[in-house]
């Protein structure tokens, strides 16, 4: 049977070994799939392809033996693993997608991104992305040491869980009038994403097209997984 994959915000984390083992069984599960999305952050952090990686060597591996048995494996950057770069793509050899990408989906042009860029209401999240995503912060912060970039991502780590409790939450949630921008822009009517953790299967018209937005969920305490075939779609828990 046809099938492509979805799946995004598994923050995997060497605190988590339990969901690090959902995810490499669902791995083994994908051998066929025509192909396997990963919509960005798939790891808590990632400091550089130099990061230890502890605790996460058979996530790894797996999406390498997904992709050696010819499944290929796609990944867009999401706010947590934006510093996954050529080298991560060479050892797993699954292919990094620019954050906006259009794929052809059994026919049906469907936009994927992680999603963080669609939360235009949180001001302050935006300026901090714009900052970290820059060149001008990026190649001085690659030149830290692999310990000091760690104390780094800690820190942001527990800024942001302050920052995320202390937030409304319709600030955290996507803004519609951004999600239709984006989708016209992209001339879709179907968009994939993840990063609010708020799986869910949002329909919408506007000039009498109907519009279909599909969230993914995160992987800390099921897995989300979306399931694609020629004529269905499927949001999925997957139990760890
Ligand atoms: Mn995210």
């Amino acid at each position: 049977m046809s099938q492509t994959l979805f799946v995004s915000d598994l923050h995997l984390d060497q605190k988590r070994p339990h969901i690090v083992a959902a995810f490499c069984r669902f791995l083994g599960e994908c051998s066929s799939a025509d192909a396997l999305y990963i919509l960005g952050d798939l790891f808590e952090y990632w400091i550089g392809d130099d990061d230890p990686a502890e605790g996460l060597e058979l996530a790894i591996q797996a999406i390498r033996d997904l992709t050696n048995s010819g499944v290929p494996v796609y990944f867009i950057h999401g706010n947590r693993d934006f510093l996954i770069g050529k080298r991560f793509s060479k050892q797993t050899q699954c292919k990094i997608l620019p954050e906006e990408t259009v794929i052809d989906l059994y026919g049906t042009p469907t936009l994927i991104m992680h999603g963080d860029t669609l939360c235009t209401d949180d001001i302050a999240y935006q300026k901090y992305r714009s900052k970290a995503r820059s060149p001008w912060i990026q190649k001085p912060l690659l030149m830290l040491s692999v310990k000091q970039r760690l104390k780094i991502a800690e820190g942001l780590r527990k800024k942001s869980k302050t920052a995320t409790q202390n937030k409304a939450e319709n600030i955290m949630d996507v803004n519609q009038y951004t999600v239709e921008r984006v989708m016209q822009k992209h001339n879709v009517v179907h968009l994939i994403h993840g990063h609010t953790h708020r799986p869910a299967e949002h329909e919408f018209i506007q000039s009498s097209h109907t519009y279909k937005r599909i969230v993914l969920g995160d992987w800390y305490e099921q897995g989300s997984v979306l399931r694609c075939t020629p004529d269905s779609m499927k949001l999925e828990i997957i139990s760890t």
